[in-house]
């Protein structure tokens, strides 16, 4: 049976394929906080979503994630901690348009976001984190489980370049 037209993909799930220690990159805005290394950390707003677009490092480059939204920061965290908050990682392996962000399905298709056809890539690192957590939880995760990956002016300039 073809993964791709299972309905049962998209509901949320856990993926064992997908190891504890493996580190998962989020797209995210920051705000500073003098209670943490380097006096930045992600914005716990960035991290709520009900399905949580992440990419797995394993499958990508930081050039690569980055190129999705180049002004963004890029927080690192491990699939076990977002399990040990009881939520779920699964692989999602998508199209996505590189010129506006949106995230479309596992067929390629014309970006219904843009109308872009061209700058459409495969993104195999895709992964899903769901459900949505809590405020609270976001906070805490914010502060303790992730970090900032450190972006060199060059690897934001060839992200640019890429998009
Ligand atoms: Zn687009």
């Amino acid at each position: 049976m073809d993964s791709t037209v299972n309905p049962t993909a998209t509901i949320c799930h856990d993926d064992p394929a997908i190891g504890d220690s493996e580190r998962l990159w989020r797209l995210v805005g920051t705000v500073a906080d003098p209670a943490v290394p380097g006096g930045m950390r992600p914005e716990s707003g960035s991290l709520r979503d009900e399905r949580m677009s992440v990419n797995r490092a394993k499958l990508s480059t930081l050039e690569e994630t980055l190129s999705l939204q180049p002004d963004r920061e890029i927080a690192e965290f491990t699939a076990a901690s977002v399990r040990e908050l009881g939520l779920r990682v699964y692989a999602d392996p998508c199209y996505v348009c590189r010129r506006c962000g949106r995230h479309l399905g596992g067929e390629p298709m014309t970006c219904l976001g843009c109308n872009s056809d061209e700058r459409i890539y495969h993104n195999r690192a895709h992964a899903i984190v769901c459900p949505a957590m809590s405020r609270s939880d976001a906070r805490k995760f914010a502060k303790e489980k992730t970090e900032l990956v450190e972006i060199t002016r060059e690897a934001r300039e060839s992200a640019r370049r890429l998009q």
